[in-house]
């Protein structure tokens, strides 16, 4: 199976629950995947990009559903036509001295938008969910979403790139809410 029917099982799978701030997954340093976690990774993509479609997001990290192992879903394609990537043990290998800045939300810090700078392309390479090592040169919107993928698997926030100012009101802002909501 590759990405795209992976992508389409999720219409037939339960949405992964997905783990809000300030939770201590959420700032753990994710393992890398071996190749003997490859079956039971490929069996969490279905309910990932199910919870991701549901929420709706264009970036999910196995860390946001609990999983402390480095790997990402991405998908900036539309309903009708899906463009699913998952990325196994991600690297950055160069980045573009010309930055960007872009608003920014996560799924695990959930209503909060902030503009982030980050290099406007990069270099990335990953294992494929069929095990083959993929080098991709990206930009634009891909580009910020894979960054802020793969911060996730160091423990990063988008919030972790603003000033603390900001950063705390942003979290502050985000546990009143969840606090409104749990009552
Ligand atoms: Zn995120």
């Amino acid at each position: 199976m590759n990405d795209l029917d992976y992508s389409r099982a999720s219409a037939e799978a339960a949405p992964t629950p997905i783990v809000i701030a300030p939770q201590p997954v959420l700032r753990q340093t994710a393992r890398l995947v071996k190749p003997e976690d490859m079956k039971a990774l490929q069996a969490t993509l279905p309910g990932m990009f199910a919870a991701m479609y549901q929420a709706p997001g264009i970036g999910l990290a196995a860390p946001q559903v609990g999983i402390s192992q480095r790997y990402v879903l991405v998908d900036l394609g539309e309903e009708e036509e899906r463009q699913p990537m998952v990325l196994i043990n991600p690297e950055i290998l160069t980045e573009s001295e010309v930055l960007t800045p872009r608003e920014e939300g996560c799924l695990s810090l959930p209503n909060q938008y902030a503009e982030v700078v980050r290099p406007e392309a990069v270099r990335v390479r990953y294992t494929s969910v069929t095990g083959e090592t993929c080098e991709r040169e990206v930009d634009g919107l891909l580009a910020t979403c894979i960054q802020h993928e793969i911060d996730h698997l160091d423990g990063i926030l988008f919030v972790d790139h603003l000033s603390t100012l900001r950063r705390n009101m942003i979290m502050r802002r985000l546990a009143k809410e969840q606090k409104l909501k749990r009552h």
